[in-house]
């Protein structure tokens, strides 16, 4: 029967073990939910290059304690029982977890959790255990939102691919001719030109080191999409003519550089990618007049719930290319290769 779940059961899990360690597969105990946990069968995990920046961090650099299970995307069947959900209801996991107590966390915005520096993890799979694995244990049913018939493989990479562009365009104010240029057309950028084709009227320009992804970039629906030379921001400036918002999926040196010299004045510079690039913020200097630089991190279950919507209504659709569990350190492989076409997405079970 499904639900029913013995607590010596062993599961594989994808654990990061020690920093500086590869990730690897390893016999978990099925977790028993106790309190308001909620137990949720994993039936896809998506692969975020932020899981490359976690293996690649120095010891110390993150506040997470290992070991933990990776995996923040994770779609599903709750397995135990709660107020709100039956076991063998579908669902997506919101995988920000803050404190649960205060304001932000109040009101589902975990992601702007009020004792973020205190905590030891981010959500699911980011010092806490998460969805790289057949179950995952989700600290409170608030943290799950129904996806109805959606795909599971679909749902996912939603709750981060999805969701954290969702949350970075929800906070721009785009006038009816406004030019946005995407840079990094990967898991998050190709799901950030599909949202703004769908929620904006914004000329959507794509940037990327790869043909493929300028590709992928076109299929999203971006009006023009450029290859990264010499003269991308020349280019950029003359074509847009100044850019009202830039969404850096990247966030290295060069693309912050690149961002600062397309913005119009008044314009946004809105870096997602950890990529860990620096921009000198003086006035004056690099940006131009009334630039507002931010820093957008996931988004709230409310975004969840809504982006979701957006996706069942057909105006999102994430490309995946999907692997067993067990694959998994190749599907690791080929995101650090730059070998993945859109979201990787793991398979448990
Ligand atoms: P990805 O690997 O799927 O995509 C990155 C894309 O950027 C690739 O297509 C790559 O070719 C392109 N790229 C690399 N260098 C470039 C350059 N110099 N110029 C133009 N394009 C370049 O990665 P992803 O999973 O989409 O994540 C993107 C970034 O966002 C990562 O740094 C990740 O850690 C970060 N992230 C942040 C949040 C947040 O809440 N702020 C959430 C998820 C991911
Ligand atoms: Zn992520
Ligand atoms: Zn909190």
């Amino acid at each position: 029967m499904v639900g029913v779940v013995s607590p010596v059961r062993k599961t594989p899990a994808l654990r990061l073990t020690a920093w500086g360690d590869p990730p690897s597969l390893a016999d978990a105990d099925v977790p028993e939910p106790t309190g308001t946990e909620v137990l949720v069968r994993v039936e896809a995990a998506g692969l975020c290059h932020s899981d490359l920046h976690v293996l690649d961090a120095a010891p110390g650099a993150l506040p997470y304690r290992p070991p933990f299970t990776l995996g923040h995307e994770i779609a599903g069947q709750v397995a135990s029982a709660s107020d709100s959900f039956a076991v063998g209801d579908r669902v997506a996991v919101h995988g920000p977890w803050g404190c649960g107590t205060c304001r932000r966390c109040a009101v589902g915005e975990d992601n702007y959790c009020d004792r973020r520096a205190e905590l030891s993890w981010s959500g699911a799979g980011l010092g806490r255990d998460g969805g790289m694995a057949e179950y995952v244990l989700v600290p409170h049913a608030r943290h799950l939102a129904p996806i109805g018939d959606l795909d599971v493989t679909q749902a996912a990479p939603l709750t981060d691919a999805g969701l954290t562009p969702y949350h970075a365009v929800a906070g721009l104010t785009l006038g009816e001719d406004a030019a946005v240029v995407v840079i990094g057309v990967g898991g998050l950028g190709h799901v950030a030109i599909q949202i703004l084709r769908a929620t904006t009227r914004a000329r959507v320009f794509a940037v990327d080191v790869r043909e493929d992804a300028l590709a992928l970039a076109d299929r999203s629906g971006a009006h023009r999409t450029l290859l990264t030379r010499t003269d991308t921001a020349a280019v950029l400036r003359r074509e847009s003519g100044g850019a009202d918002a830039v969404l850096d999926f990247v966030g290295s040196d060069p693309t912050l550089s690149l961002g600062a010299r397309i913005l119009r004045p008044g314009g946004a510079l809105v870096i997602v990618g950890s990529g860990g690039g620096q921009l000198t913020v003086t006035k004056p200097g690099p940006l131009p007049q009334g630039a507002s630089v931010s820093l957008p991190f996931w988004g709230s279950s409310r975004e969840l719930r809504e982006v979701i919507a957006l996706a069942r209504a057909g105006h999102i659709r994430v490309e995946t290319e999907q692997f067993p569990l067990s694959a998994a350190e190749e599907a690791f492989a080929r995101l650090r290769e730059g070998r993945i076409r859109g979201r990787a997405v793991l398979l448990p079970g």
